[in-house]
């Protein structure tokens, strides 16, 4: 049987698919859990109730809302989604990532990323059989603006991804080079503004207007609601009727549809935690600066990069220690004994760069 189904794989399973590896998300059961940018505070109590009626009052039986009418008016209130834009949900960004690339996938298109970037871009082109390509940011992690538009030039990329700030870089690229990028590409850009949260209000979805080619995606999820799984990009409304069409009928399910839209309409509560998060990214990145042998790099996410003698030990041994951050040694040649610690609460901050400065 298992050689029967090993054939069966040889011969179905496309050589590439093969050869990925899975996106591995370890386990953290015990853990101070510091490696996948999390909000790492609970909603406050008020809403918790609310969340706990919505529970008891939801209607299991039947389907979503296939349109998520409610939740869609909740966000385009407070995300100020201009109002001549197209919206449209995900589960989680994740999968709208994976939306723009069906819509765009045909032999020889190509997305193009900056790297390091988010890990998504680069599998979900592997998944939809697109070119992926590329382009690495400079030794200092900013932006290669001219490498880039080269880049474009070269390969007239269907698809570009630029997050806006960068994972896992934290850094916030220069808006006017975002802008060049926008416009000398002939595709369609999405500016992921998964972090836009922890950015002081850095955003280009006021300007969607300027650019009929501008996709500007977010997420709850690193708001507080990554539980909930729901991301939203906004664009031309022709553009989005047009990736409507790939979206799975009720991908946004009814509880999260109930919570979010609930959650939204006091969304200040999740943006005054936001501000402690950026408070404490602020003190974690001074003492991290402070420890012999640490280089850390400045940051406008809820997360820091830091460099390490040895990242692979550092990571283990705050693991031994019950404290989980993201090793990324590695990953892509800039990131040679980088750490990525997601920023915790003040305790769990204070517990992270404790162990940290003994074990160094
Ligand atoms: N974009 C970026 C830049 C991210 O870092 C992440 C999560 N790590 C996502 C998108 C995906 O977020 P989600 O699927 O939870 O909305």
């Amino acid at each position: 049987m298992t050689s029967d189904a090993q054939a069966l794989v040889q011969q179905l399973i496309r050589p590439e698919i093969q050869a990925l590896s899975a996106y591995h998300v370890p386990p953290a059961a015990g853990m101070i859990k510091l490696d996948a940018m999390e909000n790492p505070f609970h909603l406050p109590e008020k809403l918790r109730d609310g969340v706990a009626e919505i529970a008891h009052g939801v209607a299991l039986n039947r389907y979503p809302d296939a349109s998520a009418a409610q939740l869609k008016v909740a966000l385009r209130d407070a995300m100020k989604i201009p109002a001549d834009s197209g919206v449209m949900l995900g589960n989680g960004s994740d999968e709208l990532i994976q939306i723009l690339a069906m819509a765009i996938a045909r032999p020889g298109a190509t997305i193009l990323a900056i790297e390091p970037g988010f890990v998504m871009y680069r599998m979900i082109a592997t998944f939809c059989g697109l070119r992926y390509v590329g382009v690495p940011l400079k030794e200092d992690l900013s932006l290669d603006v001219e490498a880039t538009l080269a880049a474009i030039e070269r390969e007239k990329p269907s698809l570009v991804f630029v997050a806006y700030p960068n994972n896992p870089t934290g850094n916030l690229f220069g808006a006017d080079d975002i802008a060049a990028i926008i416009r000398a590409t002939p595709g369609i850009v999405v500016v992921d503004e998964a972090y836009t949260p922890f950015a002081a209000g850095k955003s280009f979805m006021p300007r969607l207007a300027e650019f009929p080619n501008l996709v500007v995606m977010r997420t709850l999820s690193k708001l507080g609601l990554a539980a909930l799984r729901l991301g939203y990009m906004a664009g031309a409304q022709a553009l989005i009727n047009e990736l409507e069409k790939l979206r799975l009928p009720y991908n946004i399910n009814s509880l999260t549809q109930a919570i979010a839209t609930l959650v939204l309409k006091s969304s200040s509560a999740l943006e005054a935690q936001a501000e402690i998060i950026v408070g404490e990214r602020t003190r974690v990145f001074h003492e991290l600066a402070g420890l012999a042998g640490v280089t850390v790099f400045r940051s406008q996410a809820n997360f820091l990069l830091l460099r390490v003698p040895d990242a692979r030990a550092s990571f283990n041994a705050l693991k031994d220690r019950q404290i989980l951050v993201k090793c990324l040694h590695g990953a892509h040649p800039l990131l040679d004994n980088c750490l990525r610690v997601t920023i915790g609460t003040p305790a769990e901050n204070d517990a992270f760069l404790n162990v940290l400065s003994e074990i160094l």
